[in-house]
C-alpha cells in the first residue's frame, strides 16, 4: 500500500472518476471539486512536485490538461473557459505530494458560482460529469 493517495489512483487500488489514462499520465475528477469538472492530470510515475518531475513528462502533463481545456468547451458541461493550475510545494498551498494540474472548468458570469465552490467544494453527479467530459474529449478528437 503506497503512502500516496494518487499513486494508489494510478494503481486502481483507490476509486476515481477517470476520464483520461494514456501510458504516462492518468486524468481523474476532482473529489472536492470547485466547479463541476474539476479534473486532476497527473504523471503516472511519482513526482512529489515540480522538482521532481522530468520536464518532457511535464511537457506531457501540461499537453493533457490543455486537451481537456478544449474538451470542457465542447462538452455538454458548456464551459465557456478554465483555470489550469499547479499548487507547486507546501508554500503554495499544495498538500497532496504528487504533482498535479487542475484544470477548473468556468462559465461567464460564474465569479459568485466559483467562490461558493471554492468554500463549498462539493461533488455532483461525478459519473455523469466525467462521461461529459470524455465525450468531449471525443468531439475534440473528431475534429482533427
Ligand atoms: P492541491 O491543494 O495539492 O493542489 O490539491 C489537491 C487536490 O486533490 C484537492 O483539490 C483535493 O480535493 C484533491 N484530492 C485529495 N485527495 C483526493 C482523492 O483521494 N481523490 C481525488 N479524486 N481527489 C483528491
Ligand atoms: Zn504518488
Amino acid at each position: 500500500m503506497s503512502a500516496c493517495v494518487f499513486c494508489e489512483i494510478v494503481a486502481g487500488n483507490a476509486p476515481a472518476d477517470r476520464v483520461y489514462e494514456d501510458d504516462e499520465i492518468l486524468a481523474f475528477l476532482d473529489i472536492r471539486p470547485i466547479t463541476r469538472g474539476h479534473t486532476l492530470v497527473i504523471p503516472k510515475h511519482h513526482a512529489p512536485e515540480l522538482d521532481d518531475l522530468d520536464a518532457e513528462l511535464g511537457t506531457r502533463l501540461f499537453r493533457v490538461g490543455h486537451r481537456l481545456a478544449l474538451a470542457v468547451r465542447r462538452s455538454d458541461l458548456r464551459a465557456d473557459g478554465a483555470n489550469l493550475a499547479i499548487n507547486d510545494g507546501k508554500a503554495a498551498f499544495q498538500t497532496v505530494a504528487h504533482t498535479h494540474l487542475h484544470v477548473v472548468p468556468r462559465r461567464h458570469g460564474d465569479k459568485l458560482r466559483f467562490a461558493g465552490g471554492l468554500i463549498l467544494r462539493r461533488s455532483t453527479e461525478p459519473e455523469a460529469t466525467a462521461a461529459a467530459i470524455r465525450a468531449g474529449l471525443e468531439r475534440l478528437e473528431a475534429e482533427r
